[in-house]
């Protein structure tokens, strides 16, 4: 492995540096910027900034790993506390939530985690809007795709995500490609006997990826913030007779936030994924060990808002 991501991602597991990350004012700062916040209420605060700026949300309770049924009940509880809001204050036409399975119990019963995701598919509907299962890593693809056909029986429009890195997913993009599915190249570190370790067979596997999407009938969410695969992506859109509302892209909230204003401006859709929760340490941690890159964008971040 890489040495710096070792070295953060054994920082993201000590408890003295989470303290100094958590308190130190500048990393506050870029916390806020990665960050909606802790509570249901600030999360609704930068959703509604957002949307104002054009943009549409995708918002994401952090809270991975769930261990216990009490704590897969915390996490459902705050999506709907969530949901509840955002129907409140009139955003959840623009706002959507994305939901990991892992974080409504997965792990311990995939019936739990139906059930679970069930809840808050039902609140989504009730407020006007919908769900995404997020992927996690290639031993829970196969169980989360079966949970999403579940949900799909009675809310059609809960959003898939599929991953351009393993090399089972264009066959899944085609099976899916009449729905609505987000393509991501896939943020786990994975083995190479189901994934290409190669960036660059990835990125040649978004693209065919995201061609089977496009030739298909449902709505594709393209996430990614790499300026080649936009453009790509964008060109395709085009040569397949899409209108700018039939597919949209999607960014990280804090990441290349002047290229998602951009895109909005010039007509497409653009969502922003925004990550709250009191669980924020780990998340903040994975997008730094992610690439090197991103450790220099996290150190220009402290002194840019570009
Ligand atoms: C909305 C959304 C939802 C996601 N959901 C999932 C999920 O459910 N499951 C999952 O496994 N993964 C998910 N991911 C993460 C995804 O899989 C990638 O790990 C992550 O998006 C990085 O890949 P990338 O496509 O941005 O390209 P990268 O290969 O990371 O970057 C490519 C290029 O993009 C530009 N770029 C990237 N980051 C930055 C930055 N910080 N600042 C400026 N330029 C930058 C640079 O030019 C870079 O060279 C999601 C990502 C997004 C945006």
């Amino acid at each position: 492995m890489n040495p710096l991501r070792s070295l953060i991602l054994a920082a993201a597991g000590n408890e003295a540096v989470r303290r100094a990350v958590a308190s130190a004012p500048l990393s506050r700062d870029v916390v806020r910027r990665f960050v909606a916040g802790e509570t249901v209420a600030s999360a609704v605060d930068v959703t509604g900034d957002l949307v104002e700026n054009g943009l549409r949300v995708t918002l994401d309770y952090l809270g991975e790993d769930t261990t216990d049924r009490a704590q897969a009940e915390r996490t459902v509880q705050a999506y709907l506390a969530l949901l509840d809001q955002l129907h409140d204050v009139g955003l959840a036409a623009d706002a959507e939530v994305s939901v990991k399975l892992s974080a409504v119990g997965q792990a311990l019963d995939e019936r739990l985690a139906l059930d679970n995701a069930s809840r808050v598919c039902a609140a989504a509907e009730q407020a006007g809007t919908t769900v995404t299962l997020d992927m996690e890593d290639h031993t829970t693809t196969d169980s989360t795709l079966r949970v999403l056909e579940e949900l799909r029986r009675a809310w059609p429009s809960t959003g898939a995500v599929l991953q351009a890195y393993l090399r089972r997913t264009l066959d899944d993009c085609v099976a899916l490609a009449g729905t609505r599915v987000r393509l991501c190249k896939g943020a786990y570190a994975e083995p190479a006997s189901v994934a290409y370790a190669d960036p660059h067979e990835v990125d040649l596997n978004y693209v065919r990826c995201a061609n089977a999407l496009l030739a298909g009938g449902g709505y594709p969410m393209f996430a990614t913030h790499d300026p080649r695969l936009i453009e790509i992506v964008g060109e395709r859109a085009r040569w397949y007779g899409r209108s700018v509302e039939d597919f949209e892209f999607q960014m990280l909230y804090g990441v290349r936030p002047t290229e998602q204003r951009r895109l909005a401006a010039e007509g497409h859709v653009v969502r922003v994924y925004v990550p709250f929760g009191e669980q924020w340490y780990g998340y903040l941690m994975r997008r730094l060990a992610e690439r090197p890159a991103n450790v220099a964008f996290f150190l220009r971040s402290l002194v840019s808002r570009s």
